[in-house]
């Protein structure tokens, strides 16, 4: 991954004095939640909206999403309130599926990053995109396996990249739903100054109590950007209720964060 200066170009075009904020809910429900939330965060510094539609769970007999309807409903909330889009892809036919919707930002989730031939199939399926192309870190706590999804995103030739940090499961208890090794992220960041690094408390935490010193450990570390499970209901929310918090929780947030400027 020679010259990776281009990578940082991507996150420029948003023109921000703040970290990137992706915000929406775990999954896409209806299609009146998903209007409602985008609504919502409209005019908040969330500037993309997430929402899974096609949903990895761990166990099966949990909602697995709503599937490609869900995108019309991104292209919808898109077009009423300016926001950009972003959902998982876990395989080529999500990929096809969601480029063809125009979906603005397409991540690879922890449980797909696993799987060299799987991401090698999605590269391929986005070769040459220029679409922003988000890799989430392996669900257990492996760089060279991370590193790897994003070679082979990189070498098919998609230059607007960037990872988001989810924490590694563990099987101790913990306080986090999955531990966040900030040692990893670090080298990473370490070897690819370039690369842009997103951080995204609600995985990691799994409750919503510990996401505001989350988030700010992250900034501390100089992470360019939030992923933030927003929901205005997340107690009832289909899935991941215990982490996600509401707009307005997300709004005060970004007023307490202390975040660091260029020139600090
Ligand atoms: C998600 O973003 O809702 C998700 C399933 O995340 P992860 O791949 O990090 O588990
Ligand atoms: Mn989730």
């Amino acid at each position: 991954m020679e010259n990776t200066k281009k990578l940082r170009t991507w996150l420029d075009d948003f023109k921000l004095s703040h970290p990137l904020v992706i915000a929406g809910p775990c999954s896409a429900e209806t299609e009146e939640q998903v209007l409602k939330i985008a609504h919502e965060l409209k005019d908040t510094d969330a500037t993309v909206l997430r929402a899974g539609i096609w949903k990895p769970r761990t166990r099966p007999g949990n909602f697995e999403g709503v599937g490609a309807l869900g995108l019309k409903w991104l292209q919808r909330a898109k077009k009423e309130t300016g926001m950009l889009t972003s959902t998982e892809v876990a395989n080529k036919d999500h990929v096809k599926l969601a480029l063809e919707h125009d979906i603005d930002i397409l991540w690879i989730g922890a449980r797909t990053t696993v799987s060299p031939f799987i991401v090698q199939e999605i590269a391929d399926a986005l070769e040459g995109t220029d679409k922003i192309v988000l890799v989430k870190n392996p669900v257990n706590p492996d760089l060279a396996l991370w590193l790897g999804a994003i070679e082979r995103l990189y070498s098919a030739n998609i230059k607007k990249l960037g990872v988001i940090h989810r924490g590694f499961s563990t099987y101790e208890k913990t306080r986090y739903r999955n531990n966040p090794n900030w040692q990893i992220p670090i080298e990473l960041q370490n070897r690819f100054p370039d690369l842009p690094l997103i951080c995204d408390p609600s995985h990691i935490a799994g409750r919503r109590d510990i996401i505001f010193d989350i988030c700010q450990t992250a900034l501390d570390l100089n992470f360019d950007g939030l992923m933030v499970e927003t929901h205005y209901d997340p107690d009832n929310a289909w899935s991941d209720a215990k982490q996600q918090i509401t707009p307005d929780t997300l709004i005060q947030m970004m007023v307490d964060l202390k975040i660091r400027k260029e020139t600090d």
